[in-house]
Order: structure tokens, then sequence, then C-alpha cells
């Protein structure tokens, strides 16, 4: 496979043609930012990890029946996958209460909700990604009522098969964001990357945060906490 040229620079990732048209090469970059750009770092070997965390949960949710853009790791940083056209919406999916749903409804991190709850944002950084619901995505034609249902489903699959996962490995999945991918046949499959980067871990039995509010909030520790969920994912299979 030949790693022809870059298509894209997020954020976080880079973006690659190869010779094979349905087919990208994603590479993770250690660059971290929060407040959508306001803060930036470095979080030494995040790439890495990302990178091989990614992989190993869109694996568990392709073995699920939850169809993914990963096709094959290539290197510590570099993935093969599946070339989609975005769907511009983040997809939040929260189990506990936290981050920007704690400030919003002025509540408390750590309320343990009955059910799951999902929110979308229309992917757009020069408007701050505001939230929308099915009505604003549709009326905005960012998708179809089929396409928001079966994101909708998705999502929610996806958070039980992840919320067991990390269950076992002592640590408990309180949010995470998921982007979807249009497959030119016009399938929706599961995108973007599942990481420290885009969920919130918190340690199962002392709640310690192990995600990137550890960066976004200045807790220090940054690097032993991705360090530690990628050990603990890595010893549960
Ligand atoms: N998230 C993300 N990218 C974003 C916004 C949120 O990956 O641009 C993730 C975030 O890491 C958390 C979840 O989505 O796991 C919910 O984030 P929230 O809405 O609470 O926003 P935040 O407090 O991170 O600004």
């Amino acid at each position: 496979m030949k790693k022809l040229e870059q298509i894209y620079e997020g954020k976080a990732k880079r973006v690659f043609l190869t010779d094979d048209p349905d087919l990208v090469i994603v590479d993770y970059k250690d660059d971290a930012t929060a407040f959508n750009g306001a803060k930036k770092g470095t979080i030494v070997g995040k790439g890495v990890i990302n990178n091989q965390m990614s992989n190993r949960l869109m694996q568990r949710l392709e073995a699920a029946g939850i169809p993914t853009h990963f096709v094959q790791e290539l290197s510590e940083r570099e993935t093969l996958v599946k070339k989609v056209s975005i769907v511009p919406l983040e997809v939040i999916i929260r189990n506990i209460s936290a981050g920007s749903f704690a400030a919003h409804y002025g509540v408390e991190e750590g309320i343990v909700f009955e059910h799951p709850t999902i929110e979308f944002s229309y992917k757009c950084d020069e408007l701050n990604d505001p939230l929308l619901n099915d009505y604003h995505a549709l009326a905005l034609k960012l998708a179809t009522r089929d396409e928001i249902e079966r994101i909708k489903q998705m999502a929610f699959q996806v958070n039980e098969v992840l919320k067991a996962f990390w269950a076992e490995c002592g640590v408990t999945l309180v949010d995470f964001k998921l982007e979807f991918g249009r497959l030119a046949d016009g399938t929706i499959i599961l995108a973007d990357e599942i990481s420290p980067d885009t969920c919130r871990l918190w340690d199962a039995k002392t709640h310690e945060k192990l995600d990137k509010d550890r960066f976004r909030r200045d807790l220090g520790g940054v690097e032993g906490a991705y360090a530690e969920v990628m050990k603990r994912l890595l010893a549960h299979g």
C-alpha cells in the first residue's frame, strides 16, 4: 500500500491518500488541543496510544456487528482505513454527568444516568460545534432521517459494547464522542477514533480521571493516564 499525498490535517491526525481510491491512511500526532483549539499542547506518546487503542476498540465493535472504517494497523501511528465522507455531526453519548453536560444543566459530575443520553453537535469549528437536534440536522441537510436513525442505533450499540469492555478493565465509560462516515454506496460506518481524547474514562474504584480532562483541566499526569488505560486495555484482550 503506497502512502500518497496528504489530503487533510486535523488537530490530532493527518490523512493521506493511497493507491487504492477506497482506502486512506490516518497518521496520529501527539498534538493536543482543547476548547476548540484555544488550548494547545503535546501529550508525548499520545498518537501511538490513540492509534492502537482506537484500532483495538474498533475491532471489538466489528466483532459485535458494528461496521467501522478500520482495515489494518500499518505502524505505531498509522492505520489504513476505509475512505468515507464524514457526516458533519459529533455524536455524544453519556452514561454519567460530566463536562459540558454538568456545566450546561448546573449539576455535579458523577450522576449515573438510568438511561444513556445522546446529543449531536454540528461539526463546524468556526461556529464552535453548536448543539443541534434531529430536526436541525435534517433542516441543514447534514444527514437524512434514515441516516440519523441508523447513527443513533449504532451509537447506543457502541456504548453497550464499550461500557461492558471498559468495565472488565476496571474503567468506567463516562461519556464519549463518535463520528460516522458514508461509504461510496451510502452505507453508514463508524469512523474517526475512540481514545482518551474522545472518551471520558474514570478508574472504576477511585473515579480518577484517565483521559484528556487531565490536559484540559491541567491536572498533571496526562501521559501516565493515557499509558494506564492502554495498559488495562491490553491486559484484557
Ligand atoms: N468530545 C470530543 N470532541 C469534542 C467535544 C467533546 O471528543 O469536540 C468528547 C469529550 O472528550 C467527552 C465527550 O465528548 O468524552 C463529551 O464532551 P462534553 O460535551 O462534555 O464537552 P467538553 O466538556 O469536553 O468540552
